[in-house]
């Protein structure tokens, strides 16, 4: 995609409309039948990130947590992914920048981009026991759906 147009602008927007609707902490343009390499992932507060082209240039530590898809609603399981990341991609405007982030906003990050490689978190579970209903893990004590990223 060589550059940000008007059309990509739209998407992104869609994008970020369906994400915060669902709600979910990301979106990627694959899951709403759009073969391009362009997602949405929320930050911290009232703001999210749109990317085009978005590659991890940077990676670091580790965390293991729940995690489900807008993809597949209702299933959660544990995935193991790292906890900084720093992205590269093109903004809205068509400029270049990096954004780094850790914890859950990095969970949401390397989720979507999976997504533009056609990765769901199921082919990345720790274990596939851990796949499980969402009402499943909200039974569970000491377990909240609201760790779990939506995405
Ligand atoms: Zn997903």
């Amino acid at each position: 995609m060589a550059r940000v147009d008007a059309s990509i602008v739209r998407l992104l927007d869609d994008l970020a409309e369906t994400m915060y609707a669902a709600p979910g902490a990301g979106l990627a343009a694959p899951q709403i039948g759009v073969g391009l390499r362009v997602c949405v992932v929320k930050g911290d507060e009232n703001q999210h990130y749109g990317l085009v082209n978005p590659v991890i240039v940077k990676a670091e530590g580790s965390q293991v947590g729940y995690e489900g898809c807008l993809s597949i609603p209702g299933w959660v399981g544990e995935v193991e992914r790292y906890e900084t990341v720093v992205v590269k991609g093109l903004n809205r405007r068509g400029k270049e920048v990096r954004i780094k982030a850790s914890g859950f906003t990095a969970r949401a990050f390397q989720h979507e981009i999976d997504h533009l490689d056609g990765i769901l978190f199921t082919d990345r579970l720790t274990s596939l026991s851990t796949l499980r209903r969402v009402e499943e893990l909200e039974a569970e004590e000491e377990r909240s759906v609201a760790e779990a990223v939506q995405a």
